[in-house]
């Protein structure tokens, strides 16, 4: 059985008033026993989440790291660094940084080895634009994007990503894909997978992300390959990120 996570990405979003309220309400909220989920914040607010949410089920993720340990990088943080305040996973590879600051997937496949190297689990972000989906590109481009880095990965370093699969034109637009389009994706992610071995393939964890909130994330998670969201938005919202967690048992 694969586990399933739910992964609030804050984006450049919250403050430590909204740690602290996940602290509070996560501290005796109710969830799925077999459910994993973590908040994203941006780099400052990490220690005070790591406090706050040390008596809750929360982890902790990053939103990007720098595929080096340290050095002459100005503004850039290291996967070593974010081990440091109790990090699980990372975030690579997610649309805005490949549109916004121009990330190939060299350097998205840099980074997730520099997570794997210092034991932070990374989680793939793949998806197309709606430009890509109206030309009929969508699996060619969510394809290349996984195999650039899958292909470059030796079996064990393959069973350790998490892929979420973020269609670009339904990321903060409130245009959810249909489960049955995400669905579609997915399926084809793990055949892809399958082609390297089908026992990785079966345990893989495949996220969807893409306006995701408390009243669509049931439907969405209800399909057979999706095991878990990354949720952007609606985990600004206390309540709806509880709710999101809550539907994912
Ligand atoms: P929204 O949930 O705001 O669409 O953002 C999705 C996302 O990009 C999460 O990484």
């Amino acid at each position: 059985m694969r586990t399933p996570l739910i992964a609030g990405n804050w984006k450049m979003n919250g403050s430590t008033e909204l740690v602290e309220a996940f602290g509070r309400t996560f501290s005796s909220a109710a969830l799925p026993s077999s459910l994993e989920a973590a908040i994203f914040p941006p780099y400052p607010y990490l220690e005070a989440a790591r406090r706050a949410f040390a008596e809750t089920p929360l982890r902790l993720g990053a939103q990007t790291l720098n595929p080096l340990h340290s050095g002459a990088h100005t503004g850039e943080v290291s996967g070593r660094m974010l081990r440091e305040f109790g990090v699980c996973y990372a975030l690579v590879g997610h649309s805005e940084r490949r549109q916004l600051y121009r990330e190939s997937d060299e350097q998205v496949h840099d980074r997730l080895l520099a997570a794997l190297g210092v034991d932070i689990t990374p989680v793939l972000c793949v998806g197309e634009t709606l430009e890509e989906r109206d030309a009929g590109h969508t699996m060619q481009v969510v394809l290349r994007q996984v195999g650039y880095v899958m292909a470059r990965l030796e079996p064990e370093q393959r069973e350790r990503v998490i892929i979420a699969y973020e269609p670009v034109w339904a990321i903060g637009t409130g245009r959810t894909a249909t489960p049955e389009q995400a669905q579609e994706v997915m399926a084809g992610i793990r055949d892809y997978q399958a082609g390297f071995d089908r026992d990785l393939a079966a345990a893989l964890r495949l996220l969807y992300g893409g306006s995701m909130n408390a009243g669509n994330a049931a439907e969405l998670l209800a399909q057979p390959d999706i095991d878990g969201g990354l949720v952007g938005g609606a985990s600004l919202k206390v309540d709806d990120f509880l709710a999101i967690c809550q539907s994912a048992g």
